[in-house]
């Protein structure tokens, strides 16, 4: 356990005083929520298994693991400690926008929560609030926390499994682009990746001004236009998908679903790297490479035929071409192949 955890553990309870019950009966209070969104839980938590509803014969799935160390650390370079508020939203957001990418809306989460014995109870307490309030205020307001698990071991780790409904739709998948159609953006993009790059500068986080802070707060809660999803799917979006590891590295897996070469307009990535500036003069890097490369914003990709006008929260970002005879799925900024940046969890 790192030194900023232990020497906070001497002063506060931790979890290896309570039973199993005793920290449940912490947690639950923390996870009620109103009627709207429990609508699709037929059964809580309190049995073996939780009772979801789903009206249509579809459920759409998917989940998501956080591990301390690897996907977040609990003290950064720049002095910013991580709190449990932050964990319990992130693991919202993330499992949240991969239902949006789908043009769905989630109905209810499962937890998986695995802690070291000294951490503290707040922090669990923490990280219960923190998992409903990204569920409320990202506006996922037909989706509760069904039920979970928790056990020990040697580092944090949150596993969220989260499922969704399409009313009725189809999903909106990655390999349905056309040449011809129109490439969009809902979201932000490299916002997070501007944040990580400020958590991990030696410029201590208490000096950061409103201008900087504001992507430190969007890595450690990110927020996905949620709502974007299912609206493309009403508009008739031909392909879609969340950018959860940088705009290159997911227009590529886009691409080379549905077979097609993606050109971005150079001019909006301009636009796109402008409003990092504040993050970018301070660190003395060029914010091209947080809007390319940065994942973790969680905005969404969406394609749509060029006579469909873009739902409310999408702007153009380029636009969807045939293959030439020798080239393959890729991406192209300002005519040239762009292959380098986003993140890869087993290359790194
Ligand atoms: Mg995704």
């Amino acid at each position: 356990m790192p030194e900023d955890l232990r020497s906070r553990v001497d002063r506060q309870p931790s979890v290896a005083g309570l039973s199993e019950a005793d920290l449940l009966a912490r947690i639950f209070p923390r996870l009620q929520m109103e009627a709207g969104h429990t609508a699709s839980t037929l059964l809580g938590p309190g049995d073996d298994a939780a009772v979801v509803a789903a009206p249509d014969g579809k459920t759409v799935i998917s989940i998501d693991t956080q591990v301390q160390d690897q996907d977040f650390r609990l003290l950064w370079p720049n002095g910013y400690r991580t709190t449990g508020f932050d964990v319990g939203w992130k693991a919202a957001a993330q499992n949240l926008s991969d239902i949006n990418a789908m043009g769905a809306q989630a109905t209810s989460m499962v937890v998986s929560l695995t802690l070291p014995v000294d951490t503290p109870v707040s922090w669990v307490e923490d990280l219960a609030d923190g998992l409903t309030a990204g569920i409320r205020e990202l506006g996922a307001v037909r989706c509760s926390v069904a039920g979970g698990d928790l056990g020990r071991g040697r580092e944090i780790s949150v596993t969220v499994a989260v499922l969704g409904t399409l009313d009725g739709g189809r999903p909106v998948l990655r390999s349905g682009a056309r040449a011809g159609d129109i490439l969009a953006l809902a979201g932000t993009v490299g916002h997070a990746a501007a944040g990580l790059a400020l958590l991990e500068a030696d410029v201590p986080a208490d000096t950061l001004g409103p201008a900087e802070r504001v992507f430190l707060d969007l890595q450690c809660r990110p927020r996905p236009p949620l709502g974007a999803g299912p609206a493309a799917r009403a508009a008739g979006a031909t392909a879609m998908l969340d950018i959860s590891d940088g705009l290159l590295r997911d227009g590529r897996r886009l691409a080379a679903a549905s077979n097609v070469a993606i050109a971005l307009d150079p001019a909006r990535l301009a636009e796109l790297a402008e409003v990092l500036a504040p993050a970018a003069v301070l660190l003395g890097v060029d914010p091209a490479q947080w809007v390319l490369g940065g994942g973790e914003d969680h905005g969404l990709l969406a394609t749509f035929p060029d006579d469909v006008q873009l739902p409310p929260g999408f702007t153009a970002l380029g636009s969807i071409h045939a293959l030439g005879t020798d080239d393959g799925p890729g991406v192209l900024t300002a005519g040239r192949a762009a292959d380098t940046g986003g993140w890869d969890h087993f290359a790194h």
